[in-house]
């Protein structure tokens, strides 16, 4: 994993051009969970907070890829990448309002909502 400033802190996913900074690009958002910085972490523990709406509603991939196969695999997999979140690169006041941030979380957490939101459909 070499691109671990790259990583969405919300979902895991790896978004983000290799020499960019996401917290230097206003309004950048991720393909995979929308999380938009600079606004969605705006709030207190905005990670967090939108880490567990987005397993909630269901890990929706957002971004539309042709013949994406999102599987609840993929999202664990991808989740995993959470632990190489270089967080301490992270501004001072962004890490403030998400001091609650970890990369950690439970996979049967998530696979219940995966499954619960797959039932629904
Ligand atoms: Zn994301």
């Amino acid at each position: 994993m070499d691109n671990s400033n790259n990583i969405c802190p919300v979902c895991g996913f790896a978004s983000f051009g290799k020499d960019e900074i996401i917290y230097e690009i206003l309004y950048m958002f991720c393909h995979c969970c929308s999380f938009q910085f600079n606004l969605d972490d705006d709030v207190e523990n905005g990670f967090m907070v939108y880490r567990k709406k987005w397993i909630k509603d269901g890990l929706i991939f957002d971004f539309k890829f042709p013949d994406q196969n999102w599987s609840l695999a993929q999202a664990l997999n991808q989740l995993n990448n959470l632990q190489y979140v270089q967080f301490d690169t992270y501004p001072k006041y962004v890490k403030e309002a998400n001091r609650l941030w970890t990369w950690e979380y439970d996979p049967q957490y998530v696979a219940y909502y995966w499954h619960m939101k797959r039932q629904s459909f």
